[in-house]
């Protein structure tokens, strides 16, 4: 079950093990998703008329 050729990885971000943290689709994902939800976010009297 455990393959010695394979480096155990663990993604702490959603605990899958084929792959790390860095590379977690799941985490990328969630990173748009953030993104996106940033943007529709108009700011409220932050900018009245400036250039
Ligand atoms: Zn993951």
């Amino acid at each position: 079950m455990l393959q010695p050729d394979t480096p155990a990885k663990c993604c702490s971000y959603c605990g899958g093990r084929d792959h790390d943290f860095e590379e977690c689709p799941k985490r990328k994902a969630d990173a748009e998703k953030e993104e996106v939800a940033r943007e529709p976010e108009p700011a409220a009297g932050a900018e009245s008329g400036q250039v």
